[in-house]
């Protein structure tokens, strides 16, 4: 038998796998959606609880093994909301995923994505509401990663190993037991530990699974994929998505040598190379990408790096996410004050460039990317943050 979904994991296949499998085992092809239908619309993965399925079928499911390969060690809430789950995998490694309560009173449009609402919200314009239940949920995509920026944990630690497919989805069905009861997962952002188009594969499959309209059926407009610019990776993206999911780069410079001492993807990648990229994505054109500027004191805060990025990025359809670096481990680099956080928004604006500061949130539950997966794997793990400096 060639039944090339066997080497899949359950949870990874999508309909037309699903129809593949069963009707290798004799079945019809329709069991195969209903099967799909209670693993990706319902979440149920106890075949014993597919009521519609014949026993026969269940017994073959029950012996395939449907469990999500990953399980929530730690829940680590913070007082504005925001909860930080701790998953464990099934080979013990540890990644994080986040939850993130967004304001429901800004719900003006399919535009109006997670950043725009953070954003708003750190300039004053809407404060979340007792009524407020949409949650965006941030995303890891590897143990680790691989790229080396110096003002990540990640980065810091190195990649361990790519997530799968099942992994991925994993993190949002686990997402699903932490939601209070009147929340609902909203958006997507792949911002979480690693690099989501050096994992393409399993990324792109993941996104399949969850924008599947008989499964969770997230518009893909509601995702947002963050690269830190592997330019090959993300024509490719853009090709086979059709420039429908969300785009996020991390720029965090304007000048090709200090950005390539920030993040090493850069001396293969540089600035005019990537951002020939972002112009040839074909996202629609009312819409914008996401540009994040992580700042850094002293590395890419000064005036001169607010000119040059407003120079790099004038009459780009784009908006800027400044983000004040949290502080890591092992690493002296931190954000800086936040009056220069103003003055650097105020230029950036000044240019002409639609900018805002992400607030920082969950600080008291962990602070930045991987971060809280580090302080776990310690003996002596301490999970509450230091409080930023600046
Ligand atoms: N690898 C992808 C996605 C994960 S990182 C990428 O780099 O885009 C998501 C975002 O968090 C990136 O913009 C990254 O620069 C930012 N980030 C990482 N460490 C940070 C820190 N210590 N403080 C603030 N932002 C950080
Ligand atoms: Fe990797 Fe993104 Fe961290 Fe850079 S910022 S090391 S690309 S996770």
């Amino acid at each position: 038998m060639t039944d090339a979904s066997s080497t899949l994991h359950p949870l990874e296949r999508l309909p037309e796998e699903w129809r593949a499998w069963v009707t290798a085992r004799r079945h019809p092809a329709y069991r195969g959606d209903q099967v799909f239908d209670w693993l990706h619309g319902r979440r149920v993965a106890d075949p014993d609880r597919m009521t519609n399925l014949p026993a026969g079928l269940k017994r073959e499911l029950a012996a395939e093994g449907l469990a999500p390969p990953a399980l929530i060690a730690h829940v680590h809430r913070s007082s504005d909301g925001t909860r930080k789950l701790l998953v464990e995998l099934a080979d013990t490694s540890r990644i994080e995923t986040v939850l993130l309560p967004v304001s429901s009173s800004s719900e003006d449009g399919e535009d109006d994505d997670e950043d725009d609402v953070v954003a708003r919200e750190a300039q004053g314009h809407a404060a979340p509401t007792a009524s407020a239940a949409r949650v965006s949920q941030c995303i890891s995509t590897q143990v680790g990663c691989a790229m080396g920026c110096v003002f990540c944990a990640s980065g810091v630690a190195g990649l361990k190993r790519h997530l799968s497919a099942a992994e991925i989805v994993a993190q949002v069905w686990l997402a699903h037991e932490a939601l209070e009861p009147d929340e609902a997962l909203r958006n997507l952002v792949f911002m979480g530990m690693g690099e989501p188009l050096h994992n393409y594969d399993a990324t792109a499959r993941a996104l399949r699974l969850l924008t599947h309209s008989r499964g969770l059926g997230l518009s893909p407009r509601r995702i947002t994929v963050s690269t830190s610019g592997l330019v090959p990776e993300l024509d490719r993206f853009g090709t086979e998505f059709g420039g429908k999911v969300g785009l996020a780069i991390s720029l965090h410079q304007a000048d090709d040598a200090k950005r390539s001492a920030l993040m090493p993807v850069n001396q293969r990648y540089p600035i005019a190379t990537l951002l020939a990229a972002v112009r040839r994505y074909p996202m629609d054109r009312r819409r914008r990408v996401t540009i994040e500027y992580t700042l850094v004191a002293g590395q890419n805060d000064g005036d001169d790096d607010a000119r040059r990025l407003g120079r790099l990025l004038a009459g780009m359809p784009v908006k800027v996410n400044l983000i004040p670096m949290n502080p890591i481990e092992h690493s002296r680099l931190g954000p800086p004050a936040l009056p220069r956080v103003a003055e650097f928004q105020a230029r950036l604006q000044a240019a002409g460039l639609l900018c805002f500061v992400r607030r920082r949130r969950g600080d008291d539950v962990a602070a930045a990317c991987g971060q809280l997966v580090l302080a776990g794997e310690r003996p002596n793990a301490r999970f509450v943050s230091r409080q930023p400096r600046g």
